[in-house]
């Protein structure tokens, strides 16, 4: 008998490519919820198909073929940014659009198994910055979700090893290959905690780039059997079709060496040989993109804890399937890298973390043993279990750097009129959360009254003083005024705070009066108004599998 207030959390895994939607079941194990098409991933993928309904998952996928321009992929790549969509004259950013594909995992979730998906946490890949971890916080709430938690996919993926394989104090690299972002993460995993040591990753490498180079190779070679005067790219439908056929390919050559692949177009049909070790010559380069940024990690891990060695290496997201990924770690540094759950592990690991989420949410009005009580309650879940779910503290880093504008004295006359700026960094990526920072300013010319602070996060992979290298935040900027006149370079204070929920606190003091700002900032992208009028839209819409 399932009491009137029972619920269930989950956790998803909102993925480039795919996405998936999971819970805990009664026993303690993490489940996922099949969708419309009784599959564990749902291609997160949109298909605007009028102005009131929108489907999402493969059949959105497969109308790529007729409807291209009314299809929206990869909208992961975009996150964090200010891109917008237009549809039947609605607008849509990035977050609307996330905000449906959750909706639907969020329905999928309620068609199974009769409990709405109300409660989630949501990932995100380690190296997303505060403001793309905002920005998938907005589109949960845009979905209608109450998101009790962001959580990055490796550490979700090493809460699931650590649940299945009991492993206890190992540090783990975790190396994630999904459709559109790849991410390497150090964590140390024991009995109570899961310690984030480093991470670091490109969000613009995936499986979809690996895609790409097939299609362009099957394009290349289907053109030597077309007449010279026909050009096949002039056949949208055959692209679009060669798209799916690229991805197609290349997953059966994680299983077989050699394929031969039928093609179709510009009135021609022709077969082409493709083998495994053609795939992995044409792809060489992007896998070892990824050495490199492993390499970089172990790099910090050297500088953040002197002689630490890895244990066990994790290989999550889709694209580990690849047979290339195992070999070419295994030569570069002897490594056994095992497949773990690939396509799941990292929505199973989100439930898991979801419910210790709301064991300590519920502990912060009534203690730990009520809260486990009630909560065990309403999921069905022993006490115990309960416990040993919730009683695992996650420890992040800082994803990316924050830093403050300053004007570049070595340019000139930058005294009468400044022209260049740059951005000084005051906590770094892959500092502990929660991490601070210092910087002495000072003002820059005779009778300066105010001081101007601007925030701004780290954009690229790698911290960069350059603007464009950086990001401004929304609500990040103040002024210290009313001041007295003063003289050049008195001097000015800045502190910077990050918690571990992402608020960013600045406190900048002029020395000579103690006058003081106080700059606190949620880091977002959308403002409160942008996120109403979102709402808005989306509300609108149907939303169907
Ligand atoms: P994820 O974002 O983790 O769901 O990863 C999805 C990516 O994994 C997509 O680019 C898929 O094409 C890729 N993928 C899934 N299965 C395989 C496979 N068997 N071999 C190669 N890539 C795969």
């Amino acid at each position: 008998m399932v009491s009137d207030d029972a619920f269930r959390v989950y956790g998803i895994d909102l993925g480039t490519t795919y996405s998936a939607i999971a819970y805990v079941d009664e026993i303690g194990k993490p489940a996922v919820c099949r969708n419309t098409d009784s599959l564990e991933t749902t291609p997160s993928v949109v298909f605007f198909e009028n102005a009131d309904n929108v489907v999402v998952g493969s059949v959105a996928k497969n109308s790529v073929v007729t409807h291209g321009d009314r299809v929206v992929s990869l909208i992961k790549r975009q996150m964090g940014t200010k891109a917008t969509f237009e549809f039947d004259g609605k607008t849509y950013s990035p977050e609307s659009i996330s905000s449906l594909i959750l909706r639907q995992l969020a329905q999928d979730a309620v068609d199974l198994h009769g409990a709405p998906a109300t409660k989630a946490v949501i990932t995100v890949p380690a190296y997303f910055g505060m403001l793309e971890r905002d920005a998938t916080r907005t589109a949960g709430v845009l979905a209608g979700l109450d998101v009790i938690g962001i959580v990055p996919e490796p550490v979700a993926a090493a809460l699931h090893y650590e649940a299945t394989t009991s492993a206890s104090d190992k540090t783990i690299l975790v190396y994630d290959l999904g459709g559109g972002t790849f991410d390497t993460t150090v964590i140390s995993v024991s009995d109570n905690e899961i310690v984030v040591l480093c991470t670091d990753g490109d969000d613009h490498l995936g499986g979809a780039d690996w895609d790409a180079r097939l299609h362009r190779h099957l394009l290349d070679a289907f053109r030597e059997h077309v007449p010279p005067d026909v050009d096949p790219e002039d056949d949208e439908e055959f692209l679009q079709t060669l798209a799916k056929t690229a991805e197609d390919t290349k997953k059966q050559l994680s299983k077989v060496e050699s394929r031969p692949v039928p093609l179709r177009g510009a009135g021609v049909s022709a077969r082409v040989e493709v083998t495994r070790a053609e795939f992995e010559s044409l792809t060489e380069d992007l896998l070892a993109k990824t050495v490199e940024i492993v390499r970089r990690t172990l790099a910090t891990l050297e500088q953040k804890a002197p002689g630490r060695t890895i244990d066990e290496v994790l290989l999550v997201g889709g694209s580990t399937r690849m047979p290339a990924v195992a070999a070419r770690l295994r030569a570069e540094f002897g490594w056994d890298p095992k497949l773990h759950d690939p396509d799941l592990a990292v929505a199973k690991g989100a439930a898991l973390y979801a419910l210790g989420r709301v064991v300590h949410r519920e502990a912060e009005e009534k203690g730990v043993d009520a809260a486990v009580e009630t909560i065990a309650a309403k999921t069905g879940l022993s006490t115990q279990k309960l416990r040993t779910i919730a009683d695992k503290e996650t420890r992040n880093v800082l994803p990316k750097a924050f830093g403050v504008k300053l004007v570049d004295t070595e340019a000139p006359d930058w005294q009468s009129k400044p022209t260049r700026y740059y951005v000084e960094h005051l906590v770094h990526a892959n500092d502990s959360l929660p991490a601070e920072g210092e910087l002495s300013a000072a003002t820059i010319y005779d009778g300066q009254n105010a001081v101007e602070i601007e925030l701004y996060e780290q954009s690229g992979a790698v911290a960069g003083r350059e603007m464009g290298e950086n990001k401004h935040l929304n609500d990040g900027a103040g002024t210290i005024d009313g001041l007295p006149s003063l003289p050049a370079g008195s001097p000015v204070e800045i502190k910077m705070l990050v918690d571990n929920e992402g608020t960013l606190q600045v406190q900048a003091t002029e020395m000579s009066t103690g006058k003081e700002l106080v700059i606190k900032v949620r880091v977002s992208v959308l403002s409160t108004e942008e996120v109403e009028e979102a709402a808005k839209v989306v509300a609108g819409l149907t939303v169907s599998g």
